[in-house]
């Protein structure tokens, strides 16, 4: 079965930036089960993903347009420490997650701190990064209508959530 919309599909990857090795998912011991055509993955991996099967190992650049985006100017966000966890362990680099209003998460990137104020860079820590992905393909299967209504894969030891 090749992958593709609507398919559900495991892989371990390992990526890396700048020659860096930056996460895999050799580290979890797990693969990772996605579901394909619903933006579980950035377009450049899912579009070079597209067509394989089972076993197949791909290696795959995705530049910044077809992965996190650009960088953009003007996203310096300035935040009391109150809605910053961990604030006062921070130090400009580091990246924190956001909860937002809508109960969703943000990567934001530390800029400064000072007294009372975090300043977060709201770019995505990957943006404006040329990503290398080392890719192998394991199951591929139809996603069940769960699945789909979900928009997302259940993995085999996370059946259902
Ligand atoms: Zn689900």
């Amino acid at each position: 079965m090749q992958a593709g919309k609507d398919k559900v599909v495991a892989l371990h990857y390992t990526l890396s930036i700048d020659g860096e090795q930056v996460e895999s998912s050799h580290d979890r011991g797990q693969e990772l089960w996605v579901l394909l055509g619903h933006g579980q993955l950035i377009r450049g991996l899912e579009t070079a993903i597209e067509g394989h099967g089972t076993g197949d190992t791909l290696s795959v650049d995705v530049a910044p347009a077809d992965g996190y985006g650009e960088r953009e100017e003007g996203q310096i966000q300035r935040l009391s420490k109150k809605y910053v966890p961990l604030a006062d362990r921070l130090k400009p680099g580091m990246t924190t997650v956001l909860t937002l209003k809508d109960g969703g998460r943000r990567v934001a990137t530390v800029h400064k701190v000072g007294m009372s104020t975090v300043d977060l860079d709201m770019n995505h820590p990957m943006a404006g990064k040329t990503l290398h992905f080392e890719v192998e393909l394991g199951a591929v299967r139809d996603a069940t209508a769960e699945e789909l209504a979900h928009g997302h894969a259940h993995s085999p030891d996370a059946p259902a959530h």
